[in-house]
């Protein structure tokens, strides 16, 4: 089978022929038909986090397939199933994250594509437990980017705790943030698209964005704060600053939500400490979302709810599609297709 393989920070990804794993108990084999390329893809493919992968390895937390072969003792999947594979690969399932519905703070977790090999190949191995059922009607090429951008920016959306009507700032409308304006809409929120690229600000009025806001032209949180200010921010953007402007865009009440993860070299978001006593704000920082978030994107998905907004590209174009994501002006996700 071939896989798209980080064999060195430094160097781009390579095509390489590999043998088909076998499934070791508990697990899976699922062939895959499609993989989103998410911007996490690309900081483990460059070492960027604090905590880095150890090549060689295979990136890839969006993968969408159908089982092929089940190891010893599964008997939760079954050939023939299409099931996702996403960032949370394992938990231990015992520990006090995991029991209290927070599998995605659990300290034994092993992560998709990152400290376990990935979907950037025609097969990969998973955890039965822990992929999540593709429910009919879900169209493959559309549940990829649903399995890492689509329920990052739900739980985003869920821990934020909107009361409709409230105004909800959605900064950058990428492979994320189209999907969080959407979910931002579906809880009744009112709300304000922010980026840089004028597209990106037209595809987000088409999916629901009441406001837009280009933080190239005009001082965002002028804008913003013209508006009346905000209830929500939700940062899905890789800079420090977009974290500050989202900061300072809030009103009184109001709840940052961190999600974007930039590269360690770009330092820390200063956060003023007066504004935030004062005026009561909080900072949520939101990773991923469980098993059963992920189950609540797909069923939403398959009632219509939700649209994404993909590109396909072959496995074989990684090292394009990475320039392509870098350059920041394609328009929602990349998706490889098998
Ligand atoms: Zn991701
Ligand atoms: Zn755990």
């Amino acid at each position: 089978m071939r896989a798209a393989v980080v064999t060195d920070f430094t160097a781009p990804l390579e095509i390489q022929e590999r043998a088909v794993p076998e499934p070791g108990p508990g697990q899976v084999l699922v062939r895959m038909e499609a993989c989103g390329l998410c911007h996490t893809d690309i900081h483990a493919a460059h070492g960027d986090w604090p905590v880095k992968p150890a090549p060689p390895f295979v990136p890839g937390h969006e993968g969408v397939g159908i089982v092929e072969k089940v190891g010893s003792g599964v008997t939760n999947r079954q050939v023939g199933d299409r099931v996702a594979i996403a960032w949370l690969g394992h938990a231990c399932g015992h520990c006090r994250a995991c029991v209290r519905g927070w599998e995605t703070l659990c300290e034994e977790q092993q992560n998709s594509g990152y400290s376990i090999d990935g979907a950037f190949a025609e097969y990969a191995v998973a955890d039965a437990d822990y992929v999540v059922a593709v429910p009919e009607g879900v169209d493959p090429t559309d549940a990829a980017p649903l399995t890492c951008a689509g329920v990052t920016t739900y739980k985003a959306i869920k821990v934020a705790h909107i009361e409709p009507s409230e105004r909800v700032g959605i900064f950058g409308v990428g492979g994320l943030g189209h999907l969080a304006v959407q979910y931002a809409r579906l809880v009744g929120g009112e709300v304000v698209a922010v980026d840089v690229e004028d597209e990106k600000l037209e595809l987000a009025t088409q999916l629901g964005a009441d406001h837009t806001v280009n933080a190239r032209a005009t001082d965002p949180v002028a804008a913003i704060e013209a508006l009346g200010g905000l209830d929500v921010a939700v940062v899905t953007a890789v800079i420090p600053q977009v974290f500050e402007q989202a900061f300072a865009s809030l009103r009184r009440g109001g709840r940052l939500v961190c999600v974007g993860l930039p590269p360690e070299s770009e330092g820390p978001m200063s956060l003023p400490i007066f504004p935030t006593v004062l005026k009561g704000i909080s900072v949520i920082g939101s990773i991923v979302g469980t098993r059963e978030d992920l189950a609540e994107v797909f069923a939403l998905h398959a009632l219509g709810r939700t649209r994404v907004v993909s590109q396909t590209r072959k496995l074989d174009e990684v090292n394009e599609a990475i320039d392509e994501v870098l350059s920041g002006k394609t328009p929602a996700r990349l998706v490889f297709q098998f």
